[in-house]
């Protein structure tokens, strides 16, 4: 394979992803002008194609351009459109509701938590809960007032063996839940993508047989702020004393998976709980949670916030 030949398809693997179709013999004619006639350096060479393609075909410039995308650290990112890189691990994985997205959750590193977004049509292969991984070329976005990264076609994701830490310092909040979420009991997940089945269907797998977990997705309000939180079966075992098989007994002595939805409502809505956690934007990564006995100053506190 000639140089110009090489150069070529290393912009067209630029493009892969692109909904632009380039012809190669076109960039190929240029790049053989360029290089063997008329001895241009390469680096100039593929940036005189790229911007032609830009002019000509309408690339997107971000999709042949590097950005100039910095590392930062979570606790820097304070505003929107702007093009970073950071390292995080990921720290929860949401259910997506949206065939557009791939992946959403949360990230974290030793400076906080946000919630990042892959769009599907970045063509990304998943990322998994506890591993860490170097986010290139992401954009910031803000979504109903909380920061947020999203990443698409021009981003990269690259796991890294370096252990990332979460902020040591947890804060404890006090509050009630006050109301159940989606998909909170006992729920079946993919068995190939773990996302949660609506109807026995996953969004990417179909018809999959799917198998149980347990969670609870709440709102919890301490009288100033409301934050989502999500139970795991180990919270919930912990607080109720419900394991899966107990979930799983429980529905079929009832006929109802529902039922264990019903005597979670009861046992935890409405009810005090202390939760040590780390908190970005409106969510709270529970690390502890335990009943809270609420004392007198915490009614009063509620109620000073309601006024
Ligand atoms: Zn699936």
């Amino acid at each position: 394979m000639s140089r110009a030949e090489k150069l070529t398809d290393q912009i067209l693997e630029k493009l892969k992803n692109s909904d632009v179709r380039v012809k190669r013999e076109d960039i190929l004619k240029r790049m053989r002008l360029l290089v063997e006639e008329f001895k241009v350096p390469e680096s100039e060479a593929v940036k005189t194609i790229m911007n032609y393609l830009v002019k000509e075909y309408g690339v997107p410039r971000e999709e042949l351009f590097e950005r100039e995308s910095p590392l930062v650290k979570i606790s820097e990112i304070v505003k929107p459109n702007q093009w970073i890189s950071l390292k995080a691990k990921v720290v929860q994985l949401w259910d997506s509701n949206s065939p557009n997205v791939s992946q959403v959750g949360l990230i974290g590193d030793e400076t906080g938590i946000i919630k990042f977004v892959i769009w599907a049509k970045a063509g990304m292969n998943e990322v998994e809960e506890g591993k860490s991984y170097l986010f290139k070329n992401v954009v910031t976005d803000s979504f109903q007032g909380r920061m947020q990264v999203n990443i698409g076609r021009t981003s990269k994701i690259v796991e890294i063996s370096e252990e990332i830490n979460l902020p040591p310092r947890e804060m404890e909040i006090i509050g009630a839940i006050v109301s159940f979420q989606q998909n909170s009991g006992l729920i079946k997940r993919c068995n190939i993508c773990k996302r949660v089945l609506s109807k026995g269907l996953c969004h990417e797998h179909g018809k999959v047989e799917g198998y149980d977990d347990l969670r609870v997705k709440a709102v919890l309000d301490d009288g100033l702020n409301s934050y989502e939180i999500i139970l795991n079966e180990e919270n919930i075992k912990e607080l109720v004393g419900m394991s899966l098989e107990d979930a799983i007994r429980i529905a079929q002595e009832n006929l109802d998976r529902n039922s264990v939805l019903s005597e979670l409502k009861q046992r935890l809505l409405g009810r005090y709980f202390a939760v040590k956690g780390i908190r970005g934007g409106r969510y709270l990564l529970v690390r502890d949670i335990s009943f809270h006995k609420p004392e007198s100053k915490d009614f009063e506190e509620l109620l000073e916030a309601l006024v």
